[in-house]
C-alpha cells in the first residue's frame, strides 16, 4: 500500500522560473510562475533578494491567488527572484514542503527550487540525519541545501557542485545567493530548463519557454544537460562539472505535460503532438465519419490524426475549465464523478457517426472508461479510441506524477484487456517507433535510446537508489510526517 511518504515524495512534479537583475523581479517570477501553473496546482511560493534580505512567501492555491495581493508582492522587493509551483499529490503536502527553501549558509543566504525528483534521496537523508542534520519538510530540495550545508567544499558554486555530484535523480534547478542566479539541468536533462533574457540584461530561468512569452523575455537556449549556468552582474558564466552522458530527457513532457506553446530541447510541442496523430493514423486508421479529441491534452494529436486521415475534427466533447485536472482526485469515485464535472458530449457532433477518440494516454483507465461511454450516450454508432503515446507500464520516479505500477491499467492488461475495460469497439496506441519518428527520430534505436521512455518501456536510466535499498530512510520520513500532520 501506499503511504504519505510515498505519494508525496514519489510524485514530484513541478515548474521552476528565477529573473536576475530586472527592477521588478518577484512580480515578474509570479507571471512566469503562472504561465507555468500547469506544472503545479497544488502550491507555489517566491524568494526574492533586495540587495540585503531575502524574502520570502510561499502558501497552498494558485499562483493568481497567492499572489494576487499587492501587500504580498511588495515585501517581495528586490532585482532578483526564483519561484515555484508545486503539483498536488495525493497526501502528505505540508506547508513546509513548499518551495523554493530557503537557509542561511556559511557563505551567506540561499534559496533553491526544484523540479524533478530525486532517486537516492531517502539514502541521503539517512546519513545526514545520522550526521545530525535537522530536516524540517519532507522535500528532496531539502536533501540538497544539507548537502550544501556540509560540504567541505569553498565557496557556493564549489559546495554546490559538491551537492550534486553526490544526489542521483532527475532535476533541473534554480537558486538565489546574494551575488548570483544558479541554474542546473540533472546530467541526462530528463528534466526542462531554458535561458531567457528580457530588458538591459536581466537574465531568466525558466521550465518551460511559455513562461518566457508571457513577460516578453527573448528565449536564448536550454540550459544543456549536466550544466551549470552561474547568473551575476558579470553575466552568464557556465559549467558541466557531471561525467558526460548521453542526454535522455523526457519524452512524457513532449506527450502531456509540457504546454503546446513551448518548445522543448528544440521540438515544438504542438507540432510533435500532431505528428503523433498523424503516426497514429497511419498505424491504426480506421474507418469513421468524425475525429474528436479527449480535450485538452487529445487536441494537437487529434488535428494531426484528422489531417493525416482526410477526416473531419470536430470539438466533440467540451470541457469546462473551472475545474482542476481530475487525474489528481484522491478517491476513485470522486474520479469518476470529476470527469463528468469537466467532459460533456456536443451531441450534434456524436449522433449517428463513427467515432475516433483521440487522447494522448490511458493511465488507471477511468477517464477513457467514462468518455467513451459519454459519446455512446450522445448516440455515437461506433466508438474507436487512439491514443497518442505507447501504453503506459510502468511508474515515473523521475518527477512525472504517474500512479504505481499496479494501478497502471496498461501494466495489467494486454490491448484487447485494455480496449473491454474502456469498452471501446476498438483501441490502439501509436507505436514505440512512431512516437520516435515524431520526435523527429528514426525510431528508438534500444541499444541508445534518445530519450527517457521509462514510463513505455521499463528502462529506467537512473538508478533507482531508494526502491531497491533498505526503508530506513523511508521509516525517519513518516515520523517527521506524522509530527507535522
Ligand atoms: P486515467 O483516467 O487515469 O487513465 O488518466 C488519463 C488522463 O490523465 C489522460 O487524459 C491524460 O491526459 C491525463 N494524464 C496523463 N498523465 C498525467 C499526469 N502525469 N498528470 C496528470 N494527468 C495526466
Amino acid at each position: 500500500m501506499s503511504t504519505p511518504f510515498d505519494d508525496d515524495h514519489l510524485h514530484e512534479e513541478c515548474g521552476i522560473f528565477g529573473v536576475f537583475r530586472h527592477p521588478d523581479a518577484a512580480r515578474h517570477v509570479a507571471l512566469g510562475l503562472h504561465a507555468l501553473q500547469h506544472r503545479g496546482q497544488e502550491a507555489a511560493g517566491i524568494v526574492a533578494f533586495d540587495g540585503a534580505r531575502f524574502q520570502g512567501h510561499r502558501a497552498m492555491g494558485h499562483v493568481g491567488d497567492i499572489f494576487e495581493s499587492d501587500r504580498v508582492m511588495s515585501s517581495l522587493a528586490g532585482s532578483s527572484a526564483i519561484g515555484h509551483v508545486r503539483y498536488a499529490t495525493f497526501g502528505g503536502t505540508i506547508l513546509r514542503n513548499v518551495q523554493p527553501l530557503f537557509a542561511d549558509l556559511a557563505f551567506g543566504g540561499f534559496a533553491v527550487a526544484h523540479n524533478g525528483n530525486l532517486t537516492n534521496a531517502m539514502a541521503l537523508r539517512r546519513q545526514l540525519v545520522q550526521a545530525g542534520c535537522i530536516f524540517q519538510s519532507t522535500s528532496d530540495t531539502e536533501v540538497i541545501l544539507h548537502l550544501i550545508a556540509t560540504s567541505d567544499a569553498h565557496g557556493e558554486v564549489d559546495r554546490l557542485i559538491d551537492a550534486l555530484r553526490k544526489v542521483q535523480g532527475a532535476y533541473s534547478l534554480v537558486a538565489l545567493t546574494d551575488r548570483m542566479m544558479v541554474g542546473v539541468r540533472d546530467p541526462l536533462g530528463v528534466r526542462p530548463l531554458v535561458i531567457g533574457r528580457i530588458g538591459e540584461g536581466a537574465y531568466i530561468l525558466a521550465s518551460e519557454t511559455c513562461a518566457l512569452d508571457i513577460i516578453g523575455a527573448d528565449f536564448i537556449r536550454d540550459v544543456e544537460p549536466g550544466e551549470i549556468v552561474l547568473i551575476s552582474d558579470q553575466g552568464l558564466t557556465s559549467t558541466k562539472p557531471f561525467p558526460h552522458l548521453r542526454p535522455r530527457s523526457c519524452i512524457f513532457e513532449h506527450i502531456y505535460f509540457a504546454r503546446p506553446d513551448s518548445v522543448v530541447d528544440g521540438r515544438s510541442v504542438y507540432d510533435v503532438r500532431k505528428r503523433i496523430g498523424a503516426e497514429l493514423a497511419r498505424e491504426a486508421g480506421v474507418a469513421a465519419d468524425v475525429v474528436i479529441p479527449v480535450p485538452d491534452s487529445g487536441v494537437p494529436g487529434a488535428i494531426g490524426y484528422a489531417a493525416e486521415a482526410g477526416i473531419p475534427f470536430e470539438l466533440g466533447i467540451i470541457r469546462n475549465h473551472y475545474v482542476g485536472r481530475t487525474f489528481i482526485e484522491p478517491t476513485q469515485q470522486i474520479r469518476n464523478l470529476g470527469v463528468k464535472l469537466k467532459h460533456n458530449a456536443n451531441r450534434l457532433q456524436i449522433a449517428g457517426k463513427r467515432v475516433v477518440l483521440v487522447d494522448d494516454s490511458i493511465v488507471r483507465g477511468t477517464t477513457s472508461l467514462k468518455i467513451v461511454q459519454m459519446v455512446r450516450d450522445a448516440g455515437a454508432a461506433e466508438v474507436h479510441m487512439r491514443i497518442a503515446s505507447p501504453p503506459t507500464t510502468h511508474s515515473c520516479f523521475y518527477g512525472v506524477d504517474t500512479p504505481e505500477r499496479s494501478q497502471l491499467l496498461a501494466a495489467s492488461h494486454d490491448i484487447g484487456g485494455m480496449c473491454r475495460f474502456i469498452q471501446a469497439d476498438s483501441l490502439a496506441f501509436v507505436s514505440m517507433d512512431g512516437l520516435y519518428r515524431a520526435m523527429g527520430e528514426r525510431g528508438r534505436n534500444d541499444a541508445v535510446p534518445q530519450f527517457c521512455d521509462a514510463c513505455f518501456t521499463g528502462d529506467y536510466p537512473i538508478a533507482l537508489t531508494d526502491h531497491w535499498g533498505g526503508d530506513d530512510g523511508r521509516s525517519l520520513q513518516l515520523s517527521l510526517l506524522t509530527e507535522s500532520a
